[in-house]
């Protein structure tokens, strides 16, 4: 069985803590390999090493370092095949989708090449007499970043790409269930010139999260997972006086108003609900209707497209629309919540409960489910399921459609689908939350916007990506300088106006 490793000083270290967490083939439900979880001591070590790297790296000027990221990108599309398949073993997810995981990523990296502009400080010439004001971004020095299991390549690359091109030493503790990807990574970035101890992956559970929040070297903490996790990381990393931004879980509802393109709400909403198993913080898993005969229509479209979903393994293909989810856990979770749904009350339209996949009994497949008729009070509306589960409210108006998704707890995406612009503008004007779309299923920003919900999908003021990265994983310092020409005589006791 291979045995995965830890990637620190710019080598795989096998783990000293003597704790091990099996890593499945989800397809297959084997374990096809077995992950060390770091101790608290191996985590400070990691830390120590990430603190004596930072330095010279940090004193590296910008263009140089956005060189690392150049190369960076050449060497991702190199390995794009070899990265993809890596991912769809651990993760279940198909090949083409593996891909786009690797692909958003990337993307994000190619915008921290703009790092010497966006870390351009500002410089107020003769800001009193003799005297010039100028701010800069400095690196905070060692930043650290959790990440969850259902991107695992994109997710870690949003977060050390942006750390590192500033000048910082970043520690990645990526999910112990598909945690092969983040390693190659952490290998491509110093083929790409990084310096040893500057990206390094150190693998764990609870233990090392902890060890992260608790070490005070440790200047930021960024997480992404579900939002319990975020809440509790936010408030140890906040209260030992770290920069955090945690993201968290989602329940993204898309509103069906009764002038949209029927076939094409029908095709958005199988691809947002049942892409990737329904395992994307994204991914619609609420479609609200407005009014009965807007529902019926959208369901008599949605029925034959979800019968007609292939789920397999990726190893099948293209044939594939999606894969297995990542763990018996979560399907057995996902059967569940089903179960809850059905029992109080909701109207299973399309019942994946049998699903079984032949050859491939034992992998963790769940089979497309269709609710109609949920209700606010229903578990399943209140809760995020992550899985192939699209449930329909049916509202009567649009300002009760709004409005369920406005009092929802979670605000990371949202989507509306009609044909007339004051909705739509409307809607995206009033709405509570952080990523919406019109006539868009899934309004991922771009690397150059920022990502990021509202409300409980979201700890912390800046988003992911963008702008806000740079804001995120620097520090500004302001110098205020007069040389001697400029110094009059005697002393300055009070603090006045520089005239
Ligand atoms: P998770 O919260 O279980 O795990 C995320 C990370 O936290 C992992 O690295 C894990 O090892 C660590 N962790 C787990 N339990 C911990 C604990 N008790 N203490 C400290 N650390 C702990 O999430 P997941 O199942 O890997 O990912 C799915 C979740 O992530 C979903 O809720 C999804 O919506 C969310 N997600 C959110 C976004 C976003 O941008 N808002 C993006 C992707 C995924």
């Amino acid at each position: 069985m291979q045995q995965l490793s830890h990637y620190v000083n710019g080598a795989h270290v096998t783990g000293s803590s003597g704790r091990m967490a099996d890593v499945f083939n989800p397809a297959t439900g084997e374990v096809q390999a077995q992950v060390p979880l770091a101790s608290k001591a191996e985590v400070d070590a990691a830390v120590e090493i990430a603190a004596a790297a930072q330095p010279a790296w940090g004193a590296v000027n910008p263009q140089r370092r956005a060189r690392v990221m150049m190369k960076f990108v050449d060497l991702l599309n190199r390995d794009m095949d070899k990265l993809a398949e890596a991912l769809s073993r651990e993760h279940g997810k198909t090949v083409p989708d593996a891909k786009g995981d690797v692909q958003r990523g990337l993307e994000v990296v190619e915008y921290c090449i703009a790092a010497p502009q966006m870390l351009k400080g500002e410089f107020t010439d003769s800001a009193g007499p003799g005297i010039d004001m100028y701010s800069m971004r400095q690196p905070l020095g060692v930043t650290a970043g959790i990440t969850p299991f259902n991107f695992p390549a994109m997710i870690p690359m949003w977060m050390f790409a942006p750390a590192i091109v500033c000048g910082n030493a970043f520690i990645l503790k990526p999910s112990e269930r598909d945690p092969s990807v983040p390693l190659m990574l952490a290998e491509l970035m110093e083929e790409a010139g990084l310096p040893k101890g500057i990206l390094q992956v150190v693998n764990g559970d609870k233990e090392s999260v902890d060890a992260l929040l608790d070490n005070p070297i440790v200047q930021s903490i960024g997480f992404v997972g579900s939002t319990p996790i975020a809440e509790y990381i936010y408030g140890r990393g906040c209260s030992n006086g770290k920069r955090v931004q945690c993201f968290g879980g989602a329940k993204n509802h898309m509103i069906i108003m009764p002038d949209a393109d029927m076939d094409q709400a029908a095709d958005a909403l199988v691809g947002a609900g049942y892409g990737a198993a329904g395992e994307r913080c994204m991914a619609i898993s609420v479609a609200v209707p407005v009014g009965d005969e807007t529902a019926d229509r959208l369901i008599e479209k949605l029925v034959p497209r979800i019968e007609k979903l292939k789920v397999g393994p990726y190893t099948a293909g293209d044939e594939v629309d999606y894969g297995p989810v990542v763990t018996a856990a979560a399907k057995a979770n996902i059967h569940r919540l089903v179960e809850t749904g059905v029992e109080q009350g909701a109207e299973l339209v399309v019942d994946g409960r049998n699903f079984s996949l032949q050859g491939y009994e034992d992998g963790f497949f769940v089979g497309p489910h269709l609710f109609d008729k949920v209700t606010k009070d229903m578990d399943i509306y209140k809760t995020e399921i992550f899985g192939p589960v699209l449930s329909t409210v049916r509202a009567q108006s649009y300002e009760e459609a709004i409005g369920l998704a406005m009092d929802h707890e979670y605000g990371n995406g949202t989507a509306i689908f009609t044909r007339d612009g004051d909705t739509a503008r409307d809607f995206a004007n009033r709405i509570n939350i952080g990523m919406v779309g019109i006539n868009v299923p899934i309004p991922v920003p771009l690397a150059y916007h920022t990502f990021g919900g509202w409300k409980k999908s979201v700890f912390g003021d800046l988003n992911q990506h963008g702008p806000d990265a740079f804001k995120f994983y620097t520090r500004t310092k302001t110098v205020t300088s007069r040389w001697p020409s400029g110094l009059k005589e005697g002393g300055e006791f009070h603090f006045k106006q520089m005239d």
